[in-house]
C-alpha cells in the first residue's frame, strides 16, 4: 500500500472513531439528565457520591455496547497503522488490499481468511462464543 491510500484510510478510521465517541457521550449525556430530575434525584446523588466506581462502570458500559465494541476495534487499527502493522493479514501475512480496508478499515484478515473463518465458524456453529472481531460490521 501507498503512503496516500494509509492516509486516507487513516482519515476514515479517524472520522468513524470521532463519530462513535459523540455517540458515546451523547448517550452518557442523556443518561445523566434523566435521572437528575424529579424523584430519581436522591439516587443520582447518591450514585454521584460513588466517584471513580460510576465512572468505571460507565466505560464498561460503553465498551460492553456494539459500538464500544467496534470503538474498540478503530482504536486498535489506529495503533497498529502506527506501528506499521497495519494492512497485513494475521493469518496469511499477505497484505489485505486497499479495498477491503477502505471498506472495513478494522480488519485484520485478508478476503481469503476470512471467507476461510466464516466457514469454520459455520461449522462450529454450536459454540456461539466464538465470534469473529470483523462480525461488527460487515
Ligand atoms: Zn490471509
Amino acid at each position: 500500500m501507498t503512503k496516500e491510500q494509509l492516509e486516507q484510510i487513516k482519515a476514515v478510521i479517524v472520522e468513524k472513531r470521532d463519530q462513535l465517541r459523540q455517540e458515546a457521550d451523547r448517550r452518557k449525556t442523556n443518561q445523566n439528565s434523566s435521572t437528575s430530575s424529579g424523584e430519581h434525584a436522591n439516587y443520582s446523588f447518591h450514585m454521584a457520591d460513588q466517584g471513580s466506581d460510576t465512572m468505571e462502570m460507565e466505560q464498561k458500559y460503553i465498551f460492553a455496547s456494539r459500538e464500544g465494541n467496534f470503538l474498540f476495534h478503530l482504536e486498535m487499527a489506529l495503533e497498529r497503522l502506527q506501528s506499521g502493522e497495519y494492512g497485513i493479514c494475521i493469518q496469511c501475512k499477505k497484505e489485505i488490499g486497499f479495498e477491503r480496508l477502505l471498506a472495513v478499515p478494522h480488519a485484520r484478515l485478508c478476503i481469503k481468511c476470512k471467507a476461510k473463518e466464516e466457514r469454520t465458524k459455520r461449522m462450529r456453529s454450536a459454540s456461539p462464543d466464538h465470534q469473529s472481531d470483523e462480525s461488527i460490521s460487515e
